[in-house]
């Protein structure tokens, strides 16, 4: 049979904190007692308030087509909240809604990425930047960072990462995997170096803001160098701060030219985001935002837990995040002891085989020898899950 498959999608790897999670999902039916600490997603369910809104827009016929670019309810509920929260103003044609955060990333690099251009992302970073990069055309410039760094990049590295070619850098603030968060004195120091090299575009993944408890509050590169706003794009979206990953409602805010690059993209491509889904993100961002305490609150309590216990773990050495939901320890004096464990992706297979813990490997965020434990998960599991992983390991 002939062989379909382009050349491009070929170099493609296939997300793996999608194939860990249906992994485990897949275990599970079969009848295996699995915990899942691979999906990175909510355990929480949606706030009332947000459903009640969707079943009022099906009810009241908001079942057609929308603006490609989102409803004009939306926009001005996302203007509202990046006046709100972030200190940042933008007009209704610099507002982008798509079929979720990664929808929107994916529109970003096809709009401004040429062929070979490249792309700055810090490691470790979320598995899907650099295949998606790859599949606009570009080229990842991966720059690592160590945990004595707190998996942050310095002035120094970014500076060096900088060529000719350098067309975007993508910040993931708190990041996935490492729960990391810029301080503002940090960000300063980077925007110092974006600040000479005007042909480079800024991106920041901002999806993580609401689940952050670190003891500053957090800030991003627009407030602090507005001179640069006509070349950074700020990533948002519903799904982690108020549990609606299912509802796919992601955004963007950028320079009009962008924005408008990116909808010509998604007129050709998805059309218009859910309307219905659309409906509950103007509850979510409008509604009242009592609801998202608690659920930082459980996140907060869940990572001092996990943190504490991993690091009892023979062989394992984790930092403390200040946000998101994901554990990253090092783990490569614990893989060492096992016979025929030679990384992290064999390690984690031996794992679910031995302890019946999901976990991701750290080498698709970049970072060998570490694995990412999510703990939007409850108490109770996270604590079954660190037991039999002491136990295998004993
Ligand atoms: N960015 C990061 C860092 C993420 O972890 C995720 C989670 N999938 C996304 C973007 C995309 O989120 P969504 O598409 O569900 O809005
Ligand atoms: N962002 C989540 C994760 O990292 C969801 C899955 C995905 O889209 O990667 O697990």
């Amino acid at each position: 049979m002939a062989d379909f498959v382009s050349d491009l999608v070929k170099k493609v790897k296939p997300s793996a904190t999608i194939a860990v999670s249906m992994k485990a999902a897949e275990l599970r039916r079969a009848g295996k007692d699995v915990i899942g600490l691979g999906a990175g997603e909510p355990d929480f369910d949606t706030p009332d308030h947000i459903k009640q809104a969707a079943i009022e827009a099906i009810n009241n016929g908001q079942t057609k087509y929308t603006a490609v670019d989102g409803t004009p309810e939306l926009k001005q509920a996302i203007i509202g909240k990046f006046k709100r929260e972030n200190g940042l103003e933008f007009a209704v044609n610099q507002i982008l809604v798509s079929c979720g955060a990664k929808h929107s990333i994916s529109n970003l690099l096809s709009a401004v990425l040429n062929p070979g251009d490249e792309v700055i992302i810090p490691a470790p970073y979320w598995v899907s930047y650099p295949d998606m990069t790859l599949l606009a055309g570009g080229v990842s410039v991966i720059v690592p960072t160590k945990q004595e760094q707190n998996f942050k990049i310095s002035p120094q590295q970014l500076e060096k990462a900088i060529t000719d070619k350098t067309r975007l850098i993508i910040l993931n603030t708190p990041s996935n995997p490492t729960g990391k968060a810029y301080r503002k004195e940090e960000l300063q120091a980077l925007g110092e170096v974006l600040l000479k090299y005007p042909q480079v575009m800024i991106t920041t993944d901002d999806i993580y803001e609401h689940i952050y408890w670190g003891d500053e509050e957090i800030t991003n590169l627009g407030v602090l160098f507005p001179e640069m706003m006509d070349r950074m794009v700020f990533i948002n979206g519903v799904s982690k701060a108020y549990a609606m990953t299912g509802w796919r409602i992601g955004y963007a805010a950028g320079p009009v030219d962008v924005i408008t690059a990116m909808r010509k993209i998604q007129s050709q491509s998805t059309s218009n985001p859910c309307s219905i889904s659309q409906a509950a993100s103007v509850a979510a961002l409008n509604g009242d935002q009592n609801c998202l305490e608690p659920m930082k609150k459980a996140f907060k309590e869940r990572h001092d837990w996990l943190i504490a216990a991993l690091n009892e773990i023979p062989g394992f050495s984790c930092i403390e995040g200040e946000g998101a939901f994901y554990a990253f320890p090092n783990v490569e004096e614990a893989m060492s002891k096992i016979d025929g464990i030679n990384n992290d992706v064999e390690f984690s297979t031996w794992l679910l085989e031995n302890a019946e813990v999901a976990v991701v490997p750290g080498t698709p965020f970049g970072a060998p020898g570490h694995v990412r434990l999510s703990f939007a998960t409850s108490m109770e599991n996270l604590k079954k899950a660190v037991d039999r992983i002491k136990k295998v390991l004993s």
